[in-house]
């Protein structure tokens, strides 16, 4: 088997390091003849591999195009200045930097552009689908920040807007983050813009995950909205890992300078060469029949999921994601996971808003960039539902999942 994005660096590999050249096809053999349901996760193209694994890599580049702390940049230059300006029109954004080594860099650098230790921040509470980055005890945002957290409503699991108006009128944050690790609706993005306003906050939007269907045109843009706009490239997206922000021209230096020197060194030029190949991918129409075709699976696959009786989150989904609890099969988020990755069947458990147990997270990003429709969410439904419920003894679950993917391999020889 040969290495997709460059047989010679696979060959290279095998002759020069077999050890790290076994555990590397051991890994594509892995993503190839499982079931990739983790909702942050997706394919990337052998163009984004291809310019992950080149020479950029080697290039030392602090400082932005034409302002760098080290010789030799002037065709890194270009490449970043590409993905720049890719940015900026794939998401009608007046500013763009693609610098962060990953979403929580971004948020860091979010915050470090808005704030100063010790202010009052506004985010959605991390049993309610709050990424660490919006006040984890355990991350630097809960330590250096007073956050306070809005939730959903117990009843539908939506984003309750009148208590993230109250809270916000009696704490009166200097920024208000919307954006989730978990929640598979649209998030209102006027709202929390007019929120912010009635109460002079900074408005951030943490879209790691919907920014992919946000490109596709299958999701609203949190651009005209929010003052600053953090995401990552790797979800729905399906660029290299890393992060990017997007804000108006008054917050760009601000923003610049939080990336680079505040919190980072040298940009690493090869991610930010494929972010540019990704941004170039998604501003084409089959990017945008991609984005549709992903919200219209992951309909499929919750309302297949509520058919066989877990409960769905939020009763669906506006995007890629879902969120269920297996409870009515008779078992928590945490065994059912640990029954399905030995079906082959990947994905996450979570924590379910107003739920004692953890229930199951998943996203159809993956499965769709393997071509995958609605029928094949059908049968991943039930076939889910079959191992959970230990109906499906794994042997033959296994099979299934094989059976399955025969005819959409993520790489194609
Ligand atoms: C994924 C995610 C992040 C962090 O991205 P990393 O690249 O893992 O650091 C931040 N915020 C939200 C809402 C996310 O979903």
């Amino acid at each position: 088997m040969s290495v997709i994005h460059a047989p010679q660096t696979a060959d290279v590999l095998a002759r020069q390091d077999p050890e790290l050249a076994e555990i590397l096809l051991a890994e594509l053999d892995r993503q190839s003849t499982s079931l990739q349901l983790v909702a942050a996760e997706n394919f990337t193209s052998p163009a984004v591999l291809a310019a992950l694994g080149s020479p950029l890599a080697n290039k030392y580049a602090e400082g932005y195009p034409g302002a760098r702390h080290h010789g030799g940049c002037e065709i890194v230059d270009v490449a970043e200045r590409l993905a720049v300006d890719r940015a900026k029109s794939l998401f009608g954004a007046e500013h763009a930097n693609v610098q962060s080594h990953s979403g929580s860099s971004a948020v860091l650098a979010a915050y470090a552009a808005l704030l100063r230790p010790g202010d009052t921040v506004l985010a959605l509470g991390l049993p309610y689908g709050g990424h660490l980055t919006h006040g984890s005890p355990a991350n630097f945002s809960g330590r250096w920040f007073d956050f306070v957290g809005y939730g959903v409503d117990a009843e539908t699991g939506l984003i309750d807007h009148d208590q993230v108006r109250t809270l916000a009128l009696n704490h009166r944050p200097k920024a208000i983050v919307c954006g989730s690790i978990a929640y598979p609706r649209h998030i209102d993005y006027a709202f929390f813009r007019e929120v912010a306003d009635e109460v002079g906050a900074y408005l951030i939007a943490d879209a790691a995950h919907p920014i992919g269907l946000v490109a596709g045109g299958a999701a609203p843009s949190p651009v005209p909205y929010a003052d600053v706009v953090c995401a990552t490239t790797h979800k729905v997206l399906r660029g290299p890992r890393g992060g990017m922000l997007l804000c108006g021209s008054e917050l760009a230096e601000r923003v610049d300078r939080a990336v680079f020197p505040f919190t980072q060194g040298g940009a690493q030029m090869h991610t930010i060469a494929a972010k540019a190949v990704a941004f170039g991918e998604a501003a084409t129409p089959a990017f945008a029949v991609y984005a549709h075709q992903v919200v219209a699976n992951a309909r499929v696959l919750a309302a297949g999921l509520a058919g066989q009786g877990l409960v769905v989150t939020t009763g669906g989904t506006d995007t890629h994601l879902v969120t269920a609890d297996p409870a009515p099969l008779g078992v928590d988020g945490r065994t059912a996971r640990g029954r399905l990755a030995a079906a082959g069947i990947v994905l996450d458990c979570c924590a379910l808003p107003h739920a004692d147990s953890r229930g199951l997270r998943l996203g159809t990003a993956a499965v769709t960039t393997q071509g995958m429709g609605e029928p094949e969410m059908v049968r991943i439904a039930a076939l889910l539902a079959g191992v959970v419920r230990g109906e499906v003894e794994s042997a033959r679950a296994r099979e299934e999942v094989r059976d399955l993917l025969g005819g959409f391999p993520p790489y194609p020889a």
